[in-house]
């Protein structure tokens, strides 16, 4: 485990905190290439000054997120914005149940309310019980709206406009799920969570991870007067899967944004590989209590997926809803049909997508209903079909389309980004190498 510190960096247990850094120092002074490992800290945004050692141990060195004062029941929480959140879906994932805090936010925050924009994230304390001790917004101009509970009163903090972007470099090594590894590495659930969707196309994080499986990811972290205010985007990220490596490159221009392979071409496919989402929740969820007689593929023409009843499932690709209703044994069922005779259905549920009816267009990652046991099943679960020309196939062996590739007009801007990313990746894959051989 002390092995991983120079893969790891920074740890962000306040208990250790000082431990590590004596560590840490003390493990730089036996290597000899000491101007590479420095680069496994912390990076200034800009990418082109090269970090230095004064900063790493500062980043090291402040205040965790997750651990407030130990003596007081506070717990730091946060959660990525996904599109038709409202306040009250939020602060449930936020685990705040507190109406008070809730209703001071409707009324002092309308306008901030309204940017409740996906991908930013929202950080908050709450209480052992549930109670809103803070919370942090931040907004499109550089400024955050905050809000603190004083001696039991609601109080609208001073908007910051000092926040501040630093680039945060981690990589870690799966040993029993991807969050025990990204916890251990000290990286954000919302950071696992865009490694699980960068990645969707090609793996399947709930069915193809393995021991031994490795990550190493670049992302924006923003602190708002010194303080970490959250995780921000995944600028780019590698991912090695049963021995597969993935990479990808986070490049927008005018038209859009996505993220590609340093060669060029999209990471986003017709299909995901899976049509659940992938969450804290839904990746440990135990398969012990379903169907163990229709396990395998073969046996019933579908994939299941053991997840917690209401878990969120999402259309594979882009299509129409040919079916949504109660059918037999699938119980809840959604059938999507794709292009070139391509079908997806979605059995067991507990319920549809609001409004969903026959015939509406659908997009690849929209929400089509929420895991249940409807129909023949004796735990909740996900049946997933997938089937070309009426023929079932396993959706876990179906060789994806070739997706597009960045456009010529931006090929320029995109491989003076892509190049430093790629070698970021590089010198983390490295330093897990280098703590692999200790
Ligand atoms: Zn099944």
């Amino acid at each position: 485990m002390e092995q991983n510190n120079i893969a790891i960096l920074p740890e962000n247990s306040p208990q250790r905190t000082r431990l590590h850094t004596v560590r840490w120092v003390a493990g730089l002074a036996a290597i000899p290439f000491l101007g590479v490992l420095t680069a496994f800290g912390v990076a200034p945004p800009s990418a082109t000054e090269p970090p230095d050692l004064q900063r790493v141990v500062e980043e090291i060195t402040l205040p965790a997120p997750e651990l407030l004062d130990p003596g007081q029941d506070r717990y730091a929480r946060e959660e990525r914005i996904r599109r038709g959140d409202t306040l009250d879906i939020l602060l449930s994932r936020l685990g705040a149940e507190d109406p008070a805090g809730a209703a001071f936010l409707r009324q002092s925050g309308r306008a901030a309310l309204r940017q409740l924009v996906p991908g930013r994230t929202v950080r908050a304390e709450i209480s052992g019980a549930g109670e809103l001790l803070s919370l942090a917004l931040p907004l499109g101009n550089g400024q955050v709206f905050a809000v603190q509970r004083e001696e039991g009163r609601y109080r609208l903090r001073e908007q910051s406009a000092r926040t501040e972007g630093r680039t945060s470099m981690k990589s870690g090594v799966i040993e029993s799920s991807l969050f025990a590894a990204t916890d251990k590495a000290g990286v954000p659930d919302s950071v696992a969570q865009q490694l699980a969707e960068i990645f969707s196309s090609d793996v399947d994080f709930h069915k193809d991870l393995r021991r031994g499986d490795r990550f190493s990811v670049v992302y924006e972290a923003t602190f708002a007067e010194g303080q970490p205010l959250g995780a921000g985007r995944v600028l780019a990220a590698e991912f090695v899967n049963q021995g597969r490596v993935y990479q990808a490159i986070y490049f927008r221009d005018g038209q859009g944004e996505g993220y590609y392979t340093p060669e060029g071409k999209s990471l986003r496919k017709a299909f995901l590989r899976s049509p659940l989402e992938f969450t804290r929740i839904s990746s440990g969820f135990s398969s012990a209590r379903f169907h163990p007689v229709l396990q395998t593929w073969r046996a019933h023409k579908g994939v299941d997926y053991a997840a917690p009843t209401g878990t969120r499932v999402r259309a594979t690709a882009d299509g129409a809803v040919a079916f949504a209703g109660r059918q037999g044994g699938y119980g809840n069922v959604v059938v999507l049909r794709h292009p070139n005779n391509t079908s997806t259905l979605y059995g067991h549920l507990s319920g549809f997508a609001r409004g969903l009816r026959t015939g509406q267009r659908i997009g690849q990652g929209e929400t089509v209903g929420y895991v249940g046991m409807s129909g023949l099943a004796t735990g909740p679960h996900l049946h997933y079909e997938f089937r070309v020309n009426d023929v079932h196939l396993d959706p876990q062996r179906v060789a994806m389309p070739q997706a597009a590739s960045i456009n010529a007009r931006n090929r320029a801007a995109f491989e003076q980004l892509a190049q430093p990313m790629a070698h970021r990746l590089t010198l983390l894959k490295s330093a897990t190498n280098l703590a692999l051989l200790e």
